[in-house]
C-alpha cells in the first residue's frame, strides 16, 4: 500500500528544490536578522476543501500549520514535506489519510490512504480491472474515511447446452386391423438442438443467462403407426361387434384325468369353476384380464364363455375345452387372438 508513484515524483522534485531554498531560507535568515526585521511570506495552504490564505513570518511548512491550528493525522500526507523552509508564494498541500475498505475477489482489504478518489485508491493497492467489472461506489466516488469499496468481477462465458427434439407420431386409421391393435409403420427418430448461452458470472456466480444462437444438428423424424378401426369379427353366427381383443397364449385341456387329475364317477368330475359342466366353447381364464361371464370369439376356436380357472392360466393365457384328450394333443399350444364380444 506504499506504492505512491505521483507522490513520489513530487517528492524527488520538491528534494532538488528543498536543497536550494534551504540556502535560500538561511540567506533569509540572514535577512531576518539584519536591518529589515523579519520577512513576510505569502503561502496558501490547502486542506481537503478548506484553502488558507497567510502572511507569515514563519520558517517552515511545520510552523506555518501551527499557526493555523491544523493539527496532523496519521498517514496524512504534506506536500512539500514539513521540515521545508517556507518561500513566498509556496503552496501547501494537506492530503488527509482516510480509512478505506475494499472488497474484491471475496477478501477485505483495510488499509489508511491520501488519495481522494476511488479509482486512485484501486490504482494505490495494485487492483487492475477489467472493462466488465463493476465499481461500487463509482471510479470518481470521493473518499471519506471508513468508505466501503466493492470491485465485483464480471467474467462472461459461452456455453453449448444439446436439447433432444422429441419426434412427432402421426396415427392412421385402418379399417382392416382390429380396433386396439397397432402398428408402427415407420419408427420415429429423435433430433438434436444445438443452443448456445452468454452467461455472465460475477464473483464467480451466474448472475445472466441469454440465447445467443440455436442451431438444429439433426431433424426429427415422424412416427407413422396404423391404429385399427375394424370393431367387428366373423364368426359362425355372423358378424359380432367387440369391446377389445387380447393377443393370448392358448393351451386346450378335455374332462380327462390327465387334464384335470379327475376320472368318471369322482366329485366334481366334468364341472367347471363356476359349476357348470364342460362343452365345446367353455374356457379357462384368468378373471383379472377376462371376466368369468364374458362372451368371446376365439380365432381357430369360435365362440366361447369364460366359465373356467386353472391354476396354471395367469396373465394372457386361455385353456380351451376340447370333447376329447386325441383333440387336445393336435391343438397343442397356439398363439390366438381373443375377441371380448359386446
Ligand atoms: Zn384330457
Amino acid at each position: 500500500m506504499d506504492i505512491k508513484p505521483i507522490a513520489n515524483q513530487k517528492k524527488s522534485f520538491l528534494a532538488n528544490k528543498t536543497f536550494t531554498t534551504v540556502l535560500a531560507c538561511g540567506v533569509a535568515l540572514g535577512v531576518t536578522f539584519g536591518a529589515y526585521g523579519m520577512m513576510v511570506k505569502h503561502v496558501e495552504v490547502v486542506d481537503g476543501k478548506q484553502v488558507y490564505e497567510m502572511h507569515t513570518t514563519k520558517n517552515t511548512v511545520k510552523d506555518a500549520l501551527d499557526e493555523l491550528g491544523l493539527s496532523l493525522n496519521e498517514g496524512d500526507e504534506v506536500v512539500p514535506q514539513l521540515s521545508t523552509c517556507l518561500e513566498n508564494g509556496m503552496r501547501i498541500q494537506i492530503n488527509r489519510a482516510a480509512l478505506v475498505n475494499v472488497t474484491v475477489e471475496g477478501k477485505v482489504l483495510t488499509w489508511v490512504s491520501t488519495k481522494a478518489t476511488v479509482k486512485e485508491v484501486l490504482e494505490e493497492a495494485g487492483i487492475m480491472l477489467f472493462p466488465a467489472d463493476k465499481v461500487n461506489p463509482s471510479l470518481d466516488s470521493e473518499i471519506k474515511s471508513g468508505i466501503n469499496i466493492r470491485v465485483t468481477r464480471v467474467t462472461e462465458k459461452s456455453e453449448i447446452q444439446q436439447v433432444k427434439l422429441p419426434y412427432s407420431v402421426i396415427k392412421r386409421k385402418n379399417g382392416n386391423m382390429d380396433k386396439g391393435q397397432n402398428k408402427v409403420i415407420s419408427k420415429g427418430v429423435d433430433g438434436l438442438k444445438q443452443i448456445t448461452y452468454k452467461v455472465i458470472y460475477e464473483d464467480g456466480k451466474e448472475t445472466s443467462r441469454q440465447v445467443i444462437s440455436e442451431e438444429i444438428v439433426k431433424q426429427s423424424q415422424q412416427e407413422i403407426v396404423e391404429i385399427g378401426t375394424r370393431s367387428m369379427v366373423a364368426t359362425s353366427r355372423g358378424n359380432m361387434r367387440f369391446k377389445k381383443v387380447i393377443n393370448m397364449k392358448a393351451t386346450a385341456y378335455c374332462a380327462c384325468r390327465k387334464c384335470t387329475g379327475k376320472s368318471p364317477g369322482d366329485h366334481g368330475y366334468g364341472i367347471t369353476h363356476s359349476g357348470m359342466r364342460v362343452r365345446q366353447g367353455v374356457v379357462a381364464v384368468d378373471p383379472r384380464v377376462i371376466p368369468l361371464g364374458s362372451r368371446l370369439y376365439v380365432e381357430g376356436y369360435g365362440l366361447a364363455t369364460a366359465q373356467d380357472t386353472g391354476g396354471a392360466i395367469k396373465g394372457n393365457r386361455i385353456d380351451l375345452y376340447f370333447p376329447t384328450h386325441d383333440k387336445t394333443l393336435k391343438y397343442g399350444v397356439r398363439h390366438v387372438k381373443v375377441y371380448v364380444l359386446e
